[in-house]
């Protein structure tokens, strides 16, 4: 998938890891309102705030048409589109939740993964470890920015505490930036893992965070 135009890095076979790949959460598309068919649009995929890979989604009814430049290793740059299915669920409390439907094994599901040249559910591209981590780490900063947002700090583990805020109960701030500190550390936890940190470079970072010298 190209990224800055470039075509997306290739994948190692039999090395994939869901980190390594580019998943596609329904929920963020839907969320963004790029499913309303009709709609094109050019999504793409940030590490620091750099461009890792984009493809472009163009809605229709029903499905979602993935375009994309992908390059093999040492091989010039293919242009591919790729059709994925969508269908929707009805949620209990009122609405629709919405799914894609695995191009190559029909199951519903709710994240797709660019590995190699084609999206596909996670088994159907047999990657390796790392979706139920890095769910877990999804939800827990989704959950940690709740937290901040109520503490009246900025969003995103990475800038730190900032401070009781005024007029907020001394209970309810410790009681909040407790639950903050427990939510930083399973972050962390996955962070490490993921990156196969050493934990003398976790401590550092931990106290980066911290504030501490
Ligand atoms: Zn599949």
């Amino acid at each position: 998938m190209g990224g800055r135009g470039s075509g997306r890095r290739p994948s190692y076979a039999g090395k994939d890891t869901t980190e390594d790949s580019l998943p596609l959460d329904i929920r963020r598309p839907q969320r963004a309102g790029v499913l309303a068919p009709g709609r094109i649009c050019r999504w793409r995929w940030t590490v620091n705030d750099h461009v890792r890979a984009s493809i472009q989604i163009r809605a229709d009814v029903w499905q979602v048409v993935l375009t994309y430049a992908y390059t093999a290793h040492q091989q010039p740059a293919e242009r591919i589109r790729q059709t994925v299915m969508l269908e929707t669920t009805p949620c209990t409390l009122g609405g629709r939740r919405w799914w894609f439907r695995c191009p190559t094994c029909a199951r519903r599901v709710a994240v797709i993964y660019g590995a190699g040249r084609l999206f596909a559910c996670r088994q159907c591209k047999q990657l390796a470890y790392g979706s139920q981590s890095e769910n877990a780490d999804d939800r827990a900063s989704r959950r940690a920015d709740r937290l901040r947002k109520q503490l009246g700090w900025e969003p995103g583990i990475l800038n730190g505490p900032g401070g009781r805020p005024k007029g907020m109960h001394l209970q309810i701030y410790a009681r909040l930036s407790a639950e903050h500190d427990a939510l930083v550390e399973v972050m962390l936890h996955g962070m490490a893992k993921r990156l196969g940190m050493l934990n003398g470079r976790l401590s550092e970072i931990r106290r980066q965070i911290n504030g501490e010298p």
